[in-house]
């Protein structure tokens, strides 16, 4: 990209921990370093999406090497400093309802910001949030770097992860901090039959057991600039899990369903659009099954 269009061009480089798209998998501090020592010689700013980034400190102290005996928060202060700043939506690792914020180290950059916020949110000194939504994002800063905290948390999420494992369910592995992701290619049998088969299996789910998933494939992914869908290699159903909301028996209770969709897969049937939003379509999209589109009954 860089030798393509020049550094100059380049305004910054968005790097997400825990990504989202790719099953929740955590980047290593090698990584975030590399990136780094690439762009800053260039003048190419690195701006962390670090909604997640606690969940991928806990990967790096359990899994990299020279990182055990490190505290969530130092290793949290090692990834920034690969960084010219973050954007950070308080609603996932901080425990809270509503909020984030933006961070640079640039104090121009604050300056402009600053100024900015008071025309698109509130005074710089509240940014849009009411003061009961900022007492509680302080506390959740705090809670969010426990050890303790961060392990029971993912530990919820590997145990539902190792259930469906355990089953035969094709998941994507290794298993990600904040979400399972069920391969609905697999899971349908074929990409071919079902033209949406990460949605229509999210959408069956819903409709035999009440649990609310989310599609990560084609629907999601968008049309190209020429009209065709985007076809993604990987059709993923997203079961994400909030933070401190589920106890051990929901999760089993989600095994359970998910366990008896699998069984009787092939009543699973294809989608089709009967609203189809121009833009970020997965969010308000609707749609109708294919009559005789499940493989049951071909
Ligand atoms: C949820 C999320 C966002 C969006 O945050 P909102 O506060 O819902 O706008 C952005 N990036 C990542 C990685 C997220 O998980």
């Amino acid at each position: 990209m860089v030798d393509e269009v020049g550094a100059e061009r380049v305004p910054y480089v968005s790097f997400e921990g825990n990504v989202n798209m790719a099953g929740g998998q955590p980047a290593s501090m090698a990584n975030f370093r590399a990136v780094y020592e690439y762009c800053n010689p260039l003048g190419i700013r690195v701006m962390l999406d670090a909604t997640r980034l606690v969940e991928n400190c806990y990967y790096i102290k359990t899994r990299e090497d020279g990182y055990a005996d490190k505290t969530i928060e130092e290793i949290l202060f090692e990834i920034c400093s690969y960084s010219d700043g973050c954007t950070m939506s308080s609603k996932k690792d901080h425990l809270v309802n509503i909020g984030g914020f933006l961070a640079v180290n640039d104090e121009e950059l604050a300056v402009k910001a600053r100024n900015m916020v008071v025309v698109y949110e509130g005074l710089h000194t509240y940014g849009g949030m009411a003061g009961r939504d900022m007492a509680a994002l302080a506390q959740g800063i705090e809670e969010s770097v426990q050890y303790d905290h961060i392990r029971a948390r993912i530990g919820q999420v590997e145990y539902l992860g190792q259930k469906l494992i355990d089953s035969g369910i094709p998941v994507v592995r290794p298993i990600g901090g904040h979400a399972i992701y069920l391969n609905a290619k697999s899971f349908c049998r074929t990409s071919t039959r079902i033209f949406f088969p990460a949605q229509a299996l999210a959408a069956e789910l819903y409709v035999e057991s009440g649990v609310r998933a989310m599609e990560r494939g084609n629907v999601s992914a968008g049309r190209r600039p020429d009209g065709q869908n985007h076809r993604p290699a990987l059709e993923l159903v997203r079961l994400t899990i909030p933070r401190r909301v589920y106890t051990q028996a929901h999760m089993d209770v989600t095994w359970e369903s998910i366990a008896e969709l699998y069984e009787h897969r092939d009543k699973i049937r294809g989608l089709r659009f009967t609203y189809e939003p121009e833009k970020l379509r997965f969010f308000q999209a609707r749609f109708e099954p294919i009559p005789g589109s499940e493989a049951s009954s071909g």
